[in-house]
C-alpha cells in the first residue's frame, strides 16, 4: 500500500507546490485590488506596480470602488483563480483579517499596501505582508516645514498674538496616514516651541473638491484670523488653496501657508507657483516597486528575503518620506 501511494503523493504535491499552481504561461499570476482607482496618489502607485510587473508576472488589477464588499468579492475571484499572491489596497483596513484568512484558506500570500492592517491581524498568519510609509514621519516633516516657515515670517502671525492658529484638513478619518499625519504635524510645530491653536478640523477625505467646500465653509466663519492650513495630502491642500484663491489669497502680497503630502505633479506645480509652502514625497515609485517585488518573490517562492527590500519584523516593508519645498522640489519633478 506505502509502496503505491508515495509515488502518486509525491506527483499530486507535486502539481501544486512545484509549480506554485497553475500560471499564466510559466508567469506568476498576482491580483491586485486598489481601494479605489479615482484616488491620485494610489493611480500613481498602480502605474509602478504595472510597469514593475511588465514581462515578469501576469497581473490581473481591480478596482474595488472604494465598497469593502466589492472587494471581498474580488479577493475570493482571485483566490478561486489560485493567484500566486496577491497585493491588497484595503477599502476598510480594519477588514483585513477576513481578507487573512480567506487567503490562509487557500495558502495564498497576501502583501497589503498603502492601508495599514491592525497589528493583531498582521499577526494572524505569518505569510501577511505590508508595504507603506511610516505615516508618523510625514506628520513630523510637514509640522517642521511649518515651524522653520513661522519662525522666518513674523508676519505670518497675522494677529501678533504670538499663537498659530490653524486649520486641520484631514484625510478619511480611521486611515493610519490621515490619523497619524493630523497628530505628528501639531506635534512637531510644538516641538519647535510653537504654540498653536485649532480654529477648526474636518475631514475632507483625501478629495480636492470636498477640501474646496470645506475650506470655503472655514473661511466664512473664521476669515483672516486663519494663519496656517495643514492637510493630509496635496489633493486637499489644492482644494484649500483653489478656495482661498476666491477669497483674495494668492495676490497682490496676500499669502497663507498650505501644507500637503505626497508630492503629486500638481502640487509641485503649486511650489513651483509659489502657492503651497511645501509638501511631503509619499514615494510612489518606490511603494509600487516594493509591493510588486515582494509579492512577486511571494508568488514565485523565492520568500520574502529575496528581494533588495529590507523587511522589518519578518513581514514590513518601509520606504521613507522626504521634505519638499520651494528649495527641492524640481528634483522630485
Ligand atoms: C495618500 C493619500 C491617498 C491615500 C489613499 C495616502 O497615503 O497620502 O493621498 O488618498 O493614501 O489610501
Ligand atoms: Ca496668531
Amino acid at each position: 500500500m506505502k509502496k503505491v501511494l508515495a509515488p502518486v503523493l509525491l506527483v499530486i504535491l507535486c502539481a501544486t507546490a512545484c509549480t506554485g499552481g497553475d500560471k499564466a504561461g510559466g508567469k506568476p499570476k498576482i491580483g491586485v485590488a486598489i481601494y479605489k482607482f479615482d484616488d491620485t496618489f494610489m493611480s500613481y502607485t498602480r502605474n509602478a506596480i504595472e510597469e514593475n510587473g511588465k514581462g515578469k508576472a501576469a497581473i490581473e488589477v481591480v478596482d474595488s470602488q472604494n465598497a469593502q464588499p466589492v472587494q471581498n468579492d474580488q479577493i475570493d475571484a482571485f483566490l478561486s483563480k489560485q493567484m500566486d499572491a496577491i497585493a491588497v489596497n484595503p477599502v476598510d483596513r480594519t477588514a483585513a483579517a477576513a481578507i487573512i484568512e480567506n487567503a490562509r484558506a487557500k495558502n495564498t500570500p497576501v502583501v497589503f499596501f498603502n492601508r495599514e492592517p491592525l497589528p493583531e491581524d498582521m499577526n494572524r498568519w505569518d505569510r501577511v505582508y505590508y508595504v507603506g510609509a511610516k505615516a508618523e514621519e510625514s506628520g513630523t516633516m510637514q509640522g517642521e516645514i511649518v515651524a522653520e516657515y513661522w519662525k522666518a515670517h513674523p508676519e505670518a502671525d497675522k494677529n501678533k498674538d504670538g499663537i498659530l492658529q490653524y486649520i486641520m484638513l484631514k484625510g478619511e478619518p480611521g486611515h493610519q496616514d490621515a490619523e497619524l499625519r493630523t497628530e505628528y504635524s501639531i506635534k512637531a510645530v510644538r516641538a519647535a516651541g510653537i504654540r498653536v491653536e485649532r480654529l477648526a478640523e474636518d475631514t475632507a477625505m483625501w478629495d480636492r473638491p470636498r477640501a474646496v467646500e470645506k475650506m470655503d465653509a472655514f473661511y466664512a466663519r473664521f476669515g483672516d484670523r486663519i494663519e496656517v492650513v495643514f492637510c493630509n495630502n496635496d489633493d486637499m491642500a489644492l482644494g484649500a488653496i483653489e478656495s482661498l484663491r476666491k477669497a483674495g489669497y494668492f495676490s497682490n502680497n496676500r499669502y497663507l501657508p498650505v501644507v500637503g503630502v505626497d508630492a503629486t505633479a500638481p502640487a509641485l506645480q503649486a511650489l513651483a507657483e509659489g502657492t503651497l509652502l511645501g509638501t511631503v514625497l509619499n514615494d510612489a515609485q518606490n511603494q509600487g516597486k516594493a509591493t510588486f517585488d515582494l509579492t512577486y518573490a511571494l508568488a514565485s517562492g523565492a520568500g520574502a528575503d529575496s528581494t533588495t527590500w529590507p523587511v522589518t519584523d519578518g513581514k514590513y516593508i518601509w520606504v521613507s518620506y522626504q521634505k519638499v519645498t520651494k528649495d527641492n522640489y524640481r528634483q522630485f519633478q
